[in-house]
């Protein structure tokens, strides 16, 4: 049998963070076709609440590293943890997935390294399946693969997508951005028999060569635009700074809602990075995408072509968002926008399924 599906979880005040609940509903897909189980490495202090997420969401099995030293990601503190458990395991891991955030961006290519493996950054889509490989200048590696990780991801600036293989040793890694892949249903009950395995720590002084003097967070967790169901984007078709107010001002006639931006706007100053969505900024999936001004541009396209409903205004009948919108509006963004503000507030719907219907 292969080995485990392995996530590792990230969490922040030791609260698990929504792309390892994301990476749990993919990697139960996984689990299930190689016929292995689905497991969680939980890193942190306090993390009884994390571990009943991981396994609402679907853990089978987790490995837990509880520790003060831990409360805040600490990239050797981690690093440690995570190496001395999995090279005590006789099998390994048969994938190992971790969200492409600045944690995993940074903790993975440390995991991959030791191990000697391959790890796919910024996947899109992942899939297990076969593959021959014929021929080669390393003869070692030829050979038939049944059950390889298949991690696509975009390349040649988004203009392919590319399947990257490693089947050659195991785990096979691969981090995925927040919000590519749907939150699983969670479980509303904690089911019985799930191992709970306590890793055991032991620091090493060089661990202790990163020391945290300050952490600042509060900005960008005020603002998380990947949990609103609504966003009202905006870009360089705006004009202006100023006509960020607009955006504002048609986002607060929904609930839950926020503003987006392009990167082109984000680059100007008139938002800031923690709005910008797209392969650079968040991916983003809400019940409502409205593109004001914003010419659809594929690395603007990737961060949010998954939103449920995408709505864009635009001047210009040819600009490349009206190939993938929903519902498209030609017309100049301050002349549109207040009209919808107006018949917004008149109709006083903010309900997300009567703006549907129309
Ligand atoms: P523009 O492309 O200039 O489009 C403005 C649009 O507004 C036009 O379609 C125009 O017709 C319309 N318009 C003008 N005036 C009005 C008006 N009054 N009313 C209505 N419509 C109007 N971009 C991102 O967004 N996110 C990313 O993460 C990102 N990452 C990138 C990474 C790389 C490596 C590179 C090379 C680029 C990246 N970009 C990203 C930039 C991307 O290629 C585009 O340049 C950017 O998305 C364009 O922003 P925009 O649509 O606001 O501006």
């Amino acid at each position: 049998m292969a080995g485990e599906v392995l996530v590792v979880a990230e969490q922040v005040n030791s609260q698990v963070a929504n792309v390892t609940l994301e990476l749990l509903g993919e990697g139960k897909k996984l689990a299930r076709k190689l016929g292995s189980p689905l497991s969680c490495f939980v890193i942190g202090h306090n993390m009884e609440a994390a571990v009943d997420a991981v396994i609402r969401a679907g853990a089978e099995k987790v490995y837990l590293a509880d520790h003060p030293e831990l409360a805040e990601y600490k990239t050797l503190h981690y690093r440690r943890v995570i190496l001395d458990e999995l090279s005590s395991w006789a099998t390994p891991p048969h994938t190992l997935l971790m969200g492409s955030t600045t944690t995993g961006r940074d903790l993975a290519p440390r995991v991959a390294a030791f191990f000697e493996t391959g790890l796919t950054a910024d996947t899109i889509e992942l899939d297990i399946g076969p593959y021959e490989h014929t021929s080669g200048i390393d003869q070692t590696k030829i050979g038939y693969f049944p059950e390889c990780l298949y991690a696509s991801r975009p390349s040649f600036g988004e203009s392919l997508k590319a399947r990257i293989l490693g089947p050659w040793k195991d785990p096979q890694m691969a981090t995925i951005r927040p919000g590519v892949f749907a939150k699983p249903e969670m479980l509303t009950e904690k089911p019985e028999g799930v191992e709970i395995k306590k890793v055991a720590i032991n620091f090493q002084p060089s661990d202790y060569r990163i020391t945290i003097k300050e952490t600042l967070r509060e900005l960008e967790g005020k603002i998380d635009i990947t949990a609103a169901d609504v966003i009202v984007a905006g870009g360089y078709g705006l004009g202006s700074a100023d006509g960020v107010n607009l955006l504002k001002d048609l986002a607060a006639c929904f609930e839950n809602s926020v503003v987006g931006a392009s990167r082109k706007i984000v680059d100007l100053g008139w938002m800031t990075y923690p709005y910008q969505v797209g392969q650079t900024g968040k991916t983003v999936r809400p019940k409502i995408y409205i593109a004001c001004g914003i010419s659809g541009a594929l690395q603007h396209r990737v961060g949010m072509q998954k939103s449920e409903l995408i709505i864009a205004i635009n001047r210009d009948p040819d600009a490349p968002i009206f190939s993938f919108a929903d519902q498209g509006i030609v017309g100049d963004v301050y002349h549109v926008i207040p009209e919808m503000i107006k018949q917004l507030q008149e109709k006083n719907t903010s309900k997300l399924a009567e703006l549907k219907v129309k």
